[in-house]
């Protein structure tokens, strides 16, 4: 961290909320962060190189702003709430002055984000989400802008440890396949909960992810595997023969779809790697294996 950039510590952050007459809010997952530790290391575990473009997704007051800024090219901060969205600018260049002009803010849903809202394609995704929708913008942001190769995130830790999930676990589910579709993800570390203003009922985590050199299938494939990977997990305790008989048309028609994938049929969805998944999306096909074979 370099000193130009002057971090928000516990009365910055009450002072500035109270000069916005903000009142936290659930529904959008509101709780700032107050500590300078926490944000310095979030910045540091990012591994940002100097020529990164970062996407920050709800920048809130600016404690993770402040901390990114001096480690990238340039932070583009999408923020829901237009009253934080129309303060940080002020924030940054009362705090970073010969940094400001490396932001740029979007009073936006990240859910609704497309890449052509953005001045220039962002290399890295660099948050703390909003919890009740982090799983989603995860995935949106993977899946709509291709130029993201790796990111850090903070959400909370259970939600961490599903998404890093491998196969075979019990915290190994839809969420963990579908973000393996796009990046590797590992666990790197907990966050405690008194960094935060208000402070939040659940323990918090960092996720790290990088975007696989290889894509998994082609991008018209995707939807064809999340929707396999749905209706398996949506039944988790069937075997995937019963567990993919409504996606398939009947549980003969998933036999066979899953023996033309080399997939045991008596397994569970919660064995499958992604790839596994991929190869039952490829074996059923455009038509599906149930024409003409349904019983
Ligand atoms: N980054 C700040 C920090 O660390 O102190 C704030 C993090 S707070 C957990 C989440 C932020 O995301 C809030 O500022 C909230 O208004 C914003 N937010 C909530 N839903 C959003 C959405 N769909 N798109 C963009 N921002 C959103």
């Amino acid at each position: 961290m370099t000193p130009d950039s002057r971090l928000l510590g516990p009365a910055d952050v009450r002072a500035l909320a109270a000069e916005l007459g903000l009142r936290p809010t659930k529904r959008l997952g509101q709780n700032f962060v107050h500590d300078a530790n926490t944000v310095r290391r979030i910045a540091r575990l990012a591994e940002l190189e100097p020529d990164e473009v970062v996407l920050e997704i709800g920048p809130g007051l600016g404690s993770l702003t402040l901390a990114l800024l001096p480690a990238a090219a340039s932070v583009l901060a999408v923020e829901i709430d237009p009253v934080l969205a129309g303060a940080l600018p002020a924030t940054v260049a009362a705090r970073a002055p010969t940094l400001a002009d490396r932001l740029t803010v979007l009073t936006e849903d990240a859910l609704r984000l497309r890449p052509e809202s953005l001045p220039r394609p962002p290399t890295a995704v660099v948050a703390n989400l909003p919890y009740n929708v982090g799983v989603p913008v995860l995935l949106h942001v993977l899946e709509v802008l291709p130029s993201l190769r790796h990111g850090l995130v903070m959400i909370q830790s259970e939600v961490v440890d599903r998404l890093a999930a491998g196969p075979g676990g019990r915290e190994y589910g839809a969420p963990s396949v579908k973000l393996a579709w796009y990046a590797a993800a590992r666990r790197a570390g907990p966050v405690p909960r008194a960094v935060f203003w208000p402070v939040p009922g659940v323990d918090s985590a960092l996720l790290s992810v990088r975007r696989h050199a290889e894509p998994t299938g082609p991008e018209a494939m995707r939807k064809a595997v999340f929707a396999v990977v749905d209706a398996a997990f949506a039944q988790r305790r069937k075997s995937l023969r019963g567990a993919l008989a409504g996606w398939a048309g009947s549980p003969v028609a998933a036999e066979q779809v899953l023996r033309a994938a080399e997939v045991d049929p008596g397994t569970r969805a919660e064995r499958l790697s992604v790839a596994e998944f991929t190869r039952i999306a490829a074996a059923r096909g455009p038509c599906g294996p149930a024409a003409g074979t349904r019983t």
